[in-house]
């Protein structure tokens, strides 16, 4: 049986407990596990967290699981800029029936706070609103106050 996510078809996932149905957001930058879990986590969502496990890939990695239910858009879009790089895989009946890189957006709209103190974003109720200008590794730009920043620089909203 393999151990890991890699590969197609139904593999079994066992490195975090094994949930039934639900979504598992794997290959995720070791120091970005905890702030993904506050992303998609709702309420009483069962989440299930592995941390700094082994990653031929990446070294660290970590491995968040939500039970019961697929991401929102909004938590899709946060993932492109908290955890770039990393994989969403659908389960049910604990087969990985989809999987997929995180997909990166156009833009982002209301999702971070802009980097620039000066913004008005950061001194009026706007929504702030960030165009993608790069991504590998990702860049994005304030349509309000023009300035550049790589999304690891960003803090969500
Ligand atoms: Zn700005």
């Amino acid at each position: 049986m393999s151990k890991d996510t890699t590969g197609s078809g139904a593999h079994r996932i066992r490195q975090v407990e094994a949930i039934a149905n639900g979504t598992v957001i794997d290959h995720i930058p070791a120091p970005a596990t905890l702030p993904v879990v506050d992303l998609i986590a709702i309420g009483d969502d069962q989440v299930f967290v592995g941390m700094n496990l082994r990653s031929s890939r990446m070294g660290r990695k970590g491995v968040v699981k939500i039970a019961t239910r697929e991401l929102s858009d909004r938590a899709v879009s946060g993932l492109a800029l908290i955890a770039p790089g990393a994989t969403i895989c659908i389960i049910r009946d604990y087969v990985v029936i989809a999987k997929h890189p995180v997909p990166v957006p156009s833009r982002f709209d209301d999702i971070a706070r802009c980097a620039n103190p000066n913004c008005v974003t950061n001194h009026e109720k706007w929504p702030t609103r960030m165009e993608v200008i790069g991504r590998e590794p990702l860049f994005v730009r304030c349509v309000y106050c023009e300035r550049s920043f790589p999304g690891t620089e960003l803090a969500l909203i």
